[in-house]
């Protein structure tokens, strides 16, 4: 389970290739082209910036899920192939024409194509942690038959998925997560509704997309990143926990049945989770991001503080509840921050809306049908039942 085999040669399909695991990923390929070749590139519709990616990296073919932005790319990359629609997206991954699929498109949109690649069998470099929290448990279920392994980019299971390399499962007592905490940790919970969008994007430790930038302020990356260690790791939630480590330097711990805790420890710098992802269970010498310990001490450790951030406790009520609740979760989290960048309702709305969204499906009208593809047609309906229900709810 934790000891990933090797791939020879490695070809890569990027799903999300303009966003800044996208980036990064590339930036990763672009230091070893004697290990990596971009095949496919897939992108929501900034054409601009995968028109320069094509010229550089010369994939096969493109997709575009904008339907008008790829129809403006056909017309600026008359030599490339260029599929377009969400159906694009679908057909790409479909083609196989690779040996890694990397997930990092934002949000909801990613599941489809994954799933493609998850029956191909391919390894999956996955950085989209929503596709994990609304269909764990089917793509984990579909993987074990395809033979496809999925190894997190995201960089706290990425750290656990590396201190469990050789570690039997049998021996892991708990793994902790470690959150940054965001920037309100030590803001006073009465000062909350008063949050406002440019603060709450100012993030003191990473530099991320807009959604899960919020996602950090509110500790619901914290919540989804626990959904997302169950299905990896196939763990009980009673043996995740969650550290405040505002250093962001200890990217996880596992902690096994002897006492023992292995923790692995690197600046923070997405091109190394993701370079491992790619190389594992190889170790490409990098000269960039050396951690020096002296320099990046202390390193200190608190509690979360659940009354403050109740999207940690909403993350782990959706999970204990299983079927489609975290799927609930999700959609309602995308439609509250949204509405929070857009000014509508205050930061203390956000976990407000999750939980009356949840509340507004039966245990009944969540349970998940056992069959694959029904179980896919269910999750996509429940998405978007989902958010009509959490807009009604605004
Ligand atoms: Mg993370």
């Amino acid at each position: 389970m934790y000891s990933p085999t090797p791939l020879s040669p490695r070809t890569i399909a990027l799903f999300g290739s303009t966003g800044s695991i996208g980036v990064n990923t590339l930036d990763v390929v672009r230091r070893h082209p004697e290990r990596f070749a971009v095949t496919a590139l897939a992108a929501h519709r900034n054409i601009e910036v995968l028109a320069a990616q094509i010229a550089e990296f010369h994939p096969s073919a493109v997709a575009v899920s904008d339907l008008a932005a790829a129809a403006d790319l056909r017309l600026q990359k008359p030599g490339c192939e260029v599929l377009a629609g969400a159906e694009g997206l679908v057909e790409l991954a479909r083609r196989g024409d690779y040996d890694i699929f990397v997930g990092a498109l934002v949000g909801f949109a990613g599941l489809a194509p994954t799933v493609e690649a998850i029956k191909l069998g391919k390894r999956i470099a996955l950085a989209n942690k929503e596709t994990l929290v609304v269909a764990g448990e089917l793509l984990t279920g579909m993987a074990a038959v395809s033979g496809s392994e999925i190894l997190p980019i995201d960089s706290e299971h990425s750290a656990i998925f590396q201190c469990l390399v050789g570690e039997p499962p049998e021996s892991i007592r708990r793994i902790i997560l470690t959150a940054s905490g965001g920037p309100f940790r030590t803001l006073a919970k009465e000062l909350f509704p008063k949050i406002l969008p440019e603060a709450a994007l100012r993030h003191p430790k990473w530099v991320m997309g807009k959604k899960i930038t919020i996602d950090s302020a509110t500790l619901m990356n914290k919540g989804l990143e626990i959904v997302e260690a169950k299905w990896l790791f196939g763990l009980p939630l009673s043996k995740i926990d969650v550290i405040i480590h505002p250093q962001s330097i200890v990217h996880s711990f596992v902690e096994f049945v002897d006492g023992s805790i292995k923790a692995q420890l690197a600046m923070p710098d997405m091109r190394q989770p993701i370079q491992y992802a790619l190389a594992a269970p190889e170790r490409i010498d990098t000269s960039y991001s050396l951690l020096d310990l002296a320099a990046n001490s202390p390193l200190e450790f608190f509690a979360p503080e659940y009354d403050k951030f109740p999207c940690l406790t909403l993350a782990r009520t959706a999970c204990e509840r299983g079927g489609l609740y975290p799927c609930i979760l999700n959609a309602a989290n995308e439609i509250a921050v949204e509405a929070f960048l857009d000014r509508r309702i205050a930061f203390t709305r956000i976990p407000e809306l999750i939980e009356s969204t949840m509340d507004s499906f039966s245990q009944k009208e969540a349970t998940l049908e056992t069959q694959p593809s029904a179980a896919l047609d269910q999750i996509i309906s429940c998405d978007t039942l989902s958010r009509k229900s959490a807009k009604r709810l605004l």
